[in-house]
């Protein structure tokens, strides 16, 4: 019988290729209000430990980002998907 599924070490390849362009011309959807716009477009807030980017919508938290000296999280938990435009792959 043939595996339906795979480990995520088959992310490697495709979130490294994301992760490396800028993320903020990614166009995203917020869990808020449903608003689209691009990551650029969020309302930051930068005075805390990290950075949190809030819906210009409807002021929902879009996502978190905190960077320590070795170490990063992420939370998008306020974004139902990113759209990243891309060179077509090869
Ligand atoms: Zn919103």
């Amino acid at each position: 019988m043939t595996d339906v599924w795979v480990d995520g070490n088959e992310l490697a390849g495709p979130l490294r290729e994301l992760f490396a362009i800028d993320v903020t011309v990614a166009r995203g959807r917020c869990v808020g209000c449903g608003r689209e716009g691009m990551v650029a477009e969020a309302v930051v807030f930068d005075r805390a430990p990290g950075l949190v980017a809030r819906c210009p919508g409807c002021d929902s938290v879009l996502l978190r980002v905190v960077r320590g000296p070795d170490r990063a999280w992420l939370d998008l938990r306020g974004v139902t998907c990113l759209e990243f435009a891309l060179p077509d792959a090869p």
